[in-house]
């Protein structure tokens, strides 16, 4: 499957940039795309392109997403360092420091010559590392791994194995976490088609027959529904629909033994509207209008999940008994369901390196240090791929905050999520309002209480048997350090009196 990718012309990526951007300083990405040209001159790729095209098909990926512009101008001149004689001090003093650390950053990245699992871990710790201290150069990084998929059918096959792996395992997870669905969507399309070409080719057949005969359909649909909202008092509407991913799909058709009939969101129906009201007055008009299937109602606007997603969800049987999902939100959400936490540039300050409010990239800040050392790393790996990578539920206080956690988490793992002090302390758990042992395992939508005994010496180490996440693992076993040392000096020190004793 041959797919010549597109190339990008400078005034195309100027092109997008003034429609992405209030005031752009078209002169910076000017000069680096000139500098990037100049530098990568006579260079070509294995696809016959000049070699340029491929940093400026980074630069224009990123500003499609709308992130600050000197992570643009980084795209631009991401390869220069490690391919060209231009050094980093040459960009410091052409770019200044931002987008010359950028680079550097980005170069850094690159240098894994390991091979097999080794390599899977220096990637991975690379990674972590890049994103705990400035989550930008990881966006770079997405784009550029991105743009040498799409151009991967010029490459040996045990590079195009090598790479879409290390795609589908590494950079769409990571994609995922950070709320970044466009980019961990079209990371894995793009691997998916090389790994498992059968199963792609497999899945995209049902996909392409399901829209054949549904398209028809769902244009009246959206169409009908852009009348219906035209005659109320909801204004600036926009309706759409989408199709699912090919890798997304295949993964629920596992789920479901391959019943597409059991898929209802093979394409769904997505209404874009101006703030919060009217996205709750068109849930209503569109259950007047058509019955709710019951279960599938979902707010995440009241309730995010954890990467950030808001919007209201609703299947329905909308005309002719059709089963179709509606996916309504404001063009802010919108940007954050397909930017994720690169969407924050857009509308808060664009000089932020790292972001606040997800709780393990917050997580991945304090453990810095460790990340830095190799062996420490390795020694935290499978617990971090689990706090990280695994399908995360969330549940919530009493007081409705949510918790995000890795599936199969306990009381146990809430509690210390919540405060260190009301881990050491639990004695045992309410969900949802039923008294439970701390080993339960939660799921998604569990209200969880935790009741506390002040008494409490400490955590009981045999939680270890069963909690989940990295933390509480670490506060487990850093308090009953504590207390068992604690206790054999005690009795050493009883064992020592009484030798005194005995000796007299
Ligand atoms: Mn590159």
């Amino acid at each position: 499957m041959i797919m010549a990718e597109r190339t990008y012309t400078i005034d195309e990526l100027l092109h997008v940039i003034e429609k992405n951007y209030q005031n752009p300083d078209k002169e910076l990405i000017r000069r680096a795309f000139d500098l990037a040209e100049k530098a990568h001159k006579g260079e070509k790729r294995l696809t016959g392109d000049d070699f340029v095209s491929h940093p400026v098909a980074v630069a224009y990926t990123l500003a499609e997403m709308g992130i600050h512009l000197n992570v643009v101008a980084a795209g631009l001149l991401h390869d220069i360092v490690e391919d060209t004689d231009i050094e980093i001090e040459t960009l410091q003093k052409e770019f200044g420091d931002d987008i010359a650390a950028l680079v550097d950053s980005v170069t850094k990245l690159k240098q894994v010559r390991l091979k097999g699992e080794a390599r899977y871990v220096e990637n991975l710790r690379k990674m972590f590392l890049a994103m705990a201290s400035d989550v930008r150069v990881v966006f770079i990084k997405f784009a550029d791994r991105l743009h040498n998929l799409k151009t991967l059918y010029a490459m040996p096959r045990y590079k195009q194995k090598r790479t879409a792996l290390e795609s589908l395992e590494i950079f769409a997870p990571i994609a995922g976490r950070l709320g970044m669905n466009e980019m961990r969507g079209e990371l894995e399309d793009a691997s998916f088609s090389y790994l498992y070409p059968k199963d792609f080719q497999h899945v995209k057949a049902i996909l392409d027959v399901k829209v054949r005969e549904k398209g028809a359909y769902v244009s009246r649909l959206i169409e009908e529904t852009e009348n219906m909202l035209g005659e109320t008092a909801v204004k600036n509407v926009q309706v759409h629909g989408r199709v699912k991913r090919v890798y997304s799909l295949y993964k629920k058709l596992k789920r479901y033994n391959n019943d597409t009939s059991k898929v209802y969101d093979l394409i769904a129906v997505r209404i874009i509207v101006e703030d919060v009201e009217d996205c709750y007055a068109v849930l209503g008009i569109l259950h007047q209008k058509w019955k709710p299937v019951p279960g599938r109602i979902k707010d995440f606007i009241a309730q995010p999940k954890p990467n950030g997603y808001q919007s209201l969800h609703t299947t329905v049987f909308a005309t002719d008994g059709e089963i179709v999902e509606f996916q309504i939100r404001t063009q802010e959400m919108h940007d954050v369901a397909e930017y994720g936490v690169a969407a924050h540039w857009r509308y808060k300050d664009p000089s932020v390196k790292t972001i606040k409010n997800v709780r393990w990239m917050q997580e991945l800040g304090n453990i810095h240090k460790e990340l830095d050392d190799r062996k420490q790393f390795l020694d935290q790996l499978e617990i971090m791929k689990i706090d990280l990578f695994q399908d995360r539920i969330f549940v919530f206080t009493p007081g409705g905050d949510v918790i995000d956690l890795p599936e199969g988490a306990t009381p146990v793992d809430f509690a210390y999520a919540i405060h260190t002090e009301i881990g050491n302390t639990c004695t045992a758990a309410r969900i949802n309002e039923m008294m439970r042992n701390l080993d339960t395992q939660l799921r998604s939508g569990d209200i969880v209480e935790i009741l506390t005994d002040k008494n409490r010496r400490g955590p009981n180490p045999d939680w270890l048997k069963f909690a989940k996440t990295r933390h509480a693992r670490n506060k487990i076993k850093a308090a009953t350090k504590h207390t068992m040392r604690g206790w054999i000096t005690s009795v050493m020190t009883g064992r020592d009196r009484a030798k005194k004793h005995r000796g007299k």
